[in-house]
């Protein structure tokens, strides 16, 4: 029987997804299939990407995890492509290549005073709260007011925690580092700011609600946000989601915290809507010293429109949390403006033409972009899945595509790669850190660590 050797790159949730899909799918031919992953953990955007507050979301670990455990799957962590492997090895070794490497960077927003010290962008603040291995240990949280800049769900886990006592955080699987940072953190006011109105919000009523359940945080929101043009009345009507973010929103209006006046907390959560960023104010050492913000109004269809009236809230920090991007990978086309792998239905797409790339795949959010919620990731996949049992006649035809030859190649370069019974290693080591603390895990942060106590050296 013909055998599809398939490499995947990317062991986020849509690599694994990928597996997972093509494995169970009807097709007439044997698979094999080998996922590699930069990081010596599996689990992507689940593991660095969720923060350490929302159990619930991080079980989709569970699945994952039962996907990887059932054996068919081989895994090579701290193995990065295009310096450890390339796209010419892959082609010598496998029949197709799936590339799920997500979107982990920060949009970038073309304003003045935007590249000021103390102004971040959200992901590299969540991949410190994460306790991903490759970015500082140390956070300076040294700001009374901070801004944040958006109305995703991406906003919210930001100003949520940056709000939050780390004393809060003590049960999750926060790494130490981390608590640390934020228990030393100055914060007294989050300001979330918002290009548009209540009822024209990317967030999901679940993390908003949230908000409001932040011991010793006072939400704050102005009624001025409050004015709804019909577009909005229609959006609260007709749309459940909408409606109970509004009357969450609402039921902050009647409370004795609203603009400011008579909340009792030493933190407050401001949510600023109708408020369109235009310029980062820097005092004399080039640190934020404030946000200048036009305020818009409804456009009558959804969208907002400037009035004109600048306003400017003083803050020592601001992070912008408007959308991740994706990276370009070596060897393999990419779509600078949308950040994107070009595909189409995940064939790529060589890269000044339509043609498809014979034995090149994509899924996930490199292959859509930074939207959706980890589940549309399944659906995602199905659709790349199908092509690629369809194209079976334009796969790459390797050299030696014997499964002990990636492994030949990896130890001739002398790369210390993680394979799935490391993990388990590090799953376990982790637990065992955080049950003496009555804590879910305590992450190993410093890559050299983790690779150190998968590889049991
Ligand atoms: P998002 O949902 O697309 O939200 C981006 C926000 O940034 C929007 O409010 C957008 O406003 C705003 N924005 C974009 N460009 C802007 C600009 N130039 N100036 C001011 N504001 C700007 O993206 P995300 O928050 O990064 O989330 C990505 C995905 O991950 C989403 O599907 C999200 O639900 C998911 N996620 C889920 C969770 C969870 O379930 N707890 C947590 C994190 C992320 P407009 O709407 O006006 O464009």
């Amino acid at each position: 029987m013909t055998k599809l050797r398939l490499a995947i790159v990317g062991a986020g949730p849509a690599g694994i997804y990928a597996a997972d899909i093509l494995l169970k799918a009807e097709r007439k031919f044997d698979v094999s299939i080998d996922l590699f992953e930069q990081l010596p953990a599996p689990y992507g955007l689940v593991r660095y990407g969720v923060a350490p507050d929302h159990p619930r979301i991080k079980g989709i670990i569970t699945a994952l995890r039962d996907v990887l455990d059932r054996g068919d799957i081989r895994l090579f962590g701290n193995v990065r492509f295009g310096e450890d492997i390339t796209l010419e090895d892959l082609k010598k070794h496998y029949n197709a290549v799936i590339f799920a490497t997500g979107a982990i960077r920060d949009t970038t927003l073309e304003i003045p005073g935007i590249d000021a010290v103390a102004s971040y962008g959200a992901a590299d603040y969540v991949s410190w709260f994460d306790g991903h291995p490759d970015v500082p240990r140390e956070w300076p949280l040294d700001a009374a007011s901070v801004g944040v800049l958006g109305n995703g769900n991406v906003a919210l886990d930001v100003a949520r925690m940056l709000a939050k006592h780390a004393e809060d955080l003590l049960v999750t699987e926060v790494p130490e580092n981390v608590y640390q940072g934020l228990q030393a953190s100055q914060v007294t006011d989050v300001h979330v700011f918002g290009r548009r109105g209540p009822a024209q919000v990317k967030f999901t009523p679940l993390e908003l609600r949230e908000l409001g359940e932040l011991r010793d945080v006072d939400m704050v929101v102005y009624d001025e946000d409050f004015d709804y043009d019909e577009a909005s009345k229609d959006a609260v009507a007709s749309n459940k989601q909408v409606m109970v973010i509004d009357r969450i929103l609402q039921s902050w209006r009647k409370r004795d915290s609203v603009n400011n006046a008579g909340g009792t907390a030493s933190r407050r959560l401001h949510l600023h809507f109708w408020a369109r960023p235009v310029e980062v104010r820097t005092d004399e050492s080039g640190r934020v010293a404030a946000l200048v913000y036009e305020r818009t109004q409804p456009d009558g269809q959804g969208g907002a429109v400037g009035t004109g009236e600048m306003r400017e809230v003083p803050l020592q920090a601001l992070y912008r949390a408007i959308g991740y991007f994706g990276s370009p990978l070596p060897g393999v086309p990419f779509d600078k403006k949308h950040g994107v792998i070009p595909n189409r239905e995940g064939q790529v797409l060589a890269k000044d033409s339509n043609q498809q790339l014979p034995g090149v795949y994509a899924t996930g959010w490199i292959k859509r972009g930074p939207v959706g919620l980890i589940g549309h990731t399944k659906s995602d996949a199905m659709e790349t899945v199908r092509h690629i049992i369809n194209d079976q006649g334009s796969w790459w035809h390797p050299e030696d595509p014997s499964e002990d030859a990636v492994v030949a190649l990896l130890q001739e370069r002398g790369v210390k790669w993680t394979d799935l019974d490391g993990w388990h290693r590090l799953d376990e080591h982790e637990i065992s850190l955080g049950a003496p603390h009555e804590r879910a895990r305590v992450k190993v942060v410093p890559r050299e660590e983790m690779v150190r106590v998968s590889r049991g050296e």
